[in-house]
């Protein structure tokens, strides 16, 4: 089965990792061990680190409405709404999210200083894709910050009754809140997505030109560092970018990256941190 490099087109790969039976995530949505692989690869013409397996694309699509969230709470035996209040209950120091909202802070204010873009009038708005936990939009709020969520996930009725943070419970599309953001945030979205492209594209739509675009993904750098058991290879990842793939694909999708940054976060995985605004 053909299955080209997303970034360069070439079938050519080498397999990194090789899997023959289907993880917790495949299972949740009935993927059977019968015909089953999956694998790991590495373009051999330009570096990419993606997957390649046999059940149909669509199947793990389903999980995101349904399973992910309370398969992963189920394994924790705690609900969403006892996760985040761990969560933002932790110090400073501890946190991964207070970390990644300081940096992204403080590298749009270097960059409204420089007059990169234009600082707007506050109060400002920031779109979280995917982040349907919604501890970084709770953390990401402040005096001039509001955050809005969009996230399909069905379990998360906290966010909007006690936290009072706008949520639609829908898969992204450009325009559902009618408004532009001043900042979209995409962290750990792309590795699912079936076409990081047409998101990272459409986008764009609810941005203005003063508007930013963090991203941050799991660092394809994991494939040297840890284990083929390691859960960041799991089912529900589909590719893993470095600085080099992300900063490529930001550019082939209309985007500049202002600031991009590999980090090792406090619970010990390797990540793409980038802060971009829309090609001028
Ligand atoms: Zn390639």
């Amino acid at each position: 089965m053909p299955s080209p490099c997303l970034l360069c087109k070439s079938s050519s790969h080498k397999v990194i990792f090789s899997y023959k039976e289907p993880d917790r995530y495949e299972a949740a949505v009935r993927v059977t061990a019968k015909n089953y692989f999956r694998k790991w690869v590495r373009c051999s013409k330009c570096g990419f680190f993606y997957s390649i397996y046999s059940r149909p694309p669509k199947v793990i699509h389903t999980i995101y409405e349904t399973a992910y969230r309370d398969t992963n709470a189920n394994w924790r035996k705690e609900t969403a709404e006892e996760i985040f209040n761990k969560i933002t209950a932790l110090p400073e120091h501890q946190s991964e999210t207070k970390k990644r909202v300081c940096w992204i802070k403080e590298t749009i204010e270097r960059v409204w200083e420089d007059g990169i873009i234009k600082k707007p009038a506050p109060p400002f708005s920031a779109l979280d894709i995917g982040g349907g936990a919604a501890i970084f939009a709770y953390e990401f709020q402040d005096r001039l910050w509001r955050s809005y969520i969009i996230d399909p996930a069905k379990n998360n009725d906290f966010v909007k009754k006690k936290l009072k943070i706008p949520l639609i419970q829908k898969f992204y599309k450009p325009n559902r809140f009618h408004r532009k953001f001043n900042l979209i945030s995409l962290v750990y979205v792309l590795e699912h997505m079936a076409n990081p492209r047409s998101l990272l594209k459409s986008v764009r739509k609810d941005m203005d030109a003063n508007s930013f675009l963090y991203v941050e993904v799991p660092d394809a750098l994991a494939s040297r560092l840890k284990p083929k058991d390691d859960d960041i290879f799991n089912a529900c990842h589909l590719w893993m970018f470095d600085q080099e793939t992300l900063t490529r694909i930001l550019k082939e999708c209309g985007f500049e990256a202002l600031s991009i940054r590999r980090i090792k976060t406090l619970r010990n995985h390797y990540a793409v941190m980038a802060l971009a605004i829309q090609k001028r």
